[in-house]
């Protein structure tokens, strides 16, 4: 089956596209660099987590992978993410649900899913139209917005993004076991977001590869900002 997004994109606006493996800072650096050059941004992992969400904890029909690929989203789901970064889907706030290991460890089987893609890039394409913005994600540069004057990808070894996942949940104990359940968890959805045949995860052609490992939040967004400055 052929893939068929609406390509109806001014490409006018300041479009910045940051994309990575999970955990490579991705949002923390689109969400500075944003306050810095006083633009939007998108997490758009959030709108595919609240794919995710939806069939697994509302349809619960998430075993038939038919439902999914034969769902008419344009009809029944209506994803909006506001200006203090909570999503509302069908105007519920489910913003609390969206990081549950639930969610996490299910995400890469629905992004893999041709009609879940098809609605969700058209869905980020009307969000970009006319407008600055900092879109972050998988495929930004390679699909959804190949036309972003800045294409950035963020790198960085496994096991040191699997401390800052720890960190950034804050319930959580730090300790080897956690440390262990987040590289586990990491490595499964980076493999599988790597290998799908529909918009892969990768950097496009002429995306600069930014690897974070040695340098923190600041350098990092200081190193984008005096790309996009200059
Ligand atoms: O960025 P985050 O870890 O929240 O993304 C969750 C998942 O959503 C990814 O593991 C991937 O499967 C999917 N995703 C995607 N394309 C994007 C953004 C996220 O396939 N543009």
């Amino acid at each position: 089956m052929s893939v068929i997004y609406n390509l109806s994109i001014m490409v006018t606006n300041l479009h910045i596209a940051i994309d990575g493996p999970a955990a490579s800072g991705k949002t923390a650096t689109g969400k500075k660099l944003a306050i810095e050059l006083n633009i939007n941004y998108i997490d758009t992992g959030m709108m595919y987590r609240a794919i995710t969400y939806y069939f697994h904890n509302l349809v619960k029909e998430y075993a038939d992978i038919k439902v999914v690929e034969n769902f008419n989203f344009d009809k029944n789901i209506k994803i909006k993410i506001d200006n203090q970064n909570n999503l509302l889907l069908n105007n519920d706030d489910i913003s609390k649900y969206l990081y549950s290991d639930e969610v996490t460890n299910n995400v890469s089987f629905y992004s893999r899913i041709e009609s879940v893609r098809n609605f969700l890039v058209n869905e980020q394409r009307l969000i970009a139209q006319n407008k600055d913005i900092i879109m972050i994600g998988r495929d930004i540069g390679t699909v959804v917005l190949p036309s972003a004057k800045y294409k950035f990808f963020l790198d960085c070894n496994l096991e040191s993004r699997a401390e800052r996942r720890m960190k950034q949940e804050k319930n959580l104990r730090i300790n080897e076991e956690n440390l262990y359940k987040n590289i586990d968890q990491i490595k499964n959805r980076d493999s599988i977001d790597k290998s799908r045949e529909l918009s892969p995860m990768k950097p496009s052609d002429d995306a600069i590869i930014i690897y974070n490992d040695h340098i923190d939040l600041n350098e990092t967004t200081n190193l984008m900002k005096n790309i996009v400055l200059e």
